[in-house]
């Protein structure tokens, strides 16, 4: 069923494609389902892939990442946040489940605000503002993401029943207000380092990761 906030969003007629893609994990070959959905804007686009492991079966409720782009992070391994740490720790888990996602949503790209403003956000931050007070800095919402198109495509693929890999309460209830059924939430535990500590304290204390 799905709820009215998802009944709001549009997307297009073709919204969704599907190929297979083989990447390098962990010294190994591991192949994936990968799907892209767009949503009603150019940026709007979500990629997913998912791991079917022969133990799937209908029914099996699916372990699921839905991890906000990060190209400092993801792609550059930065260590002023726990992103790359985090995508790896899901990829490990939801390839030794039955079932699993990553659910990957670039345009979440800084919680939202996008890569320029995140970076304007970093260079607040270095003159000791913390990560909520550097993001009321540079005119930008705390967090804006939204997580309908998300949801929309939790429910296409038939995964309305979810254990998230998540630290964070706020996706946690943002995605059961739009339907989705959290069967339970599983924590990601990344040990801090001396760049990420503050930003790690923060998320904790002042937005109430769970971590
Ligand atoms: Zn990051």
């Amino acid at each position: 069923m799905k709820s009215n906030a998802l009944k709001s969003i549009k997307i297009p007629t073709d919204w969704a494609v599907e190929t297979v893609l083989p990447i390098e994990f962990q010294g190994r070959e591991l192949v994936l389902e990968a799907h892209a959905f767009q949503g009603d804007s150019d940026e709007e686009q979500i990629m997913v892939l998912i791991h079917r492991g022969p133990g799937a079966e209908p029914g099996t409720v699916p372990v699921v990442r839905v991890h906000s782009g990060c190209v400092t992070g993801d792609i550059f391994h930065s260590l002023r946040c726990d992103c790359y740490q985090q995508l790896q720790a899901a990829l490990k888990v939801i390839t030794h489940e039955p079932l699993g996602a990553i659910i990957y949503v670039p345009y979440h790209e800084g919680r939202g605000i996008g890569l320029f403003k995140k970076i304007q956000a970093y260079a607040l931050q270095d003159e000791g503002l913390d990560t909520i007070e550097a993001n009321i800095g540079v005119g930008a919402p705390i967090d804006s993401r939204d997580y309908r198109l998300a949801a929309r495509v939790l429910i296409d693929l038939g995964m309305n029943d979810i254990k998230l890999l998540s630290n964070n309460p706020a996706k946690e209830h943002a995605l059961k207000a739009l339907g989705i059924r959290i069967v339970e939430r599983v924590p990601i535990v990344i040990p801090p380092n001396k760049f990420n500590r503050r930003y790690l304290d923060t998320k904790r204390a002042r937005m109430a990761h769970k971590i």
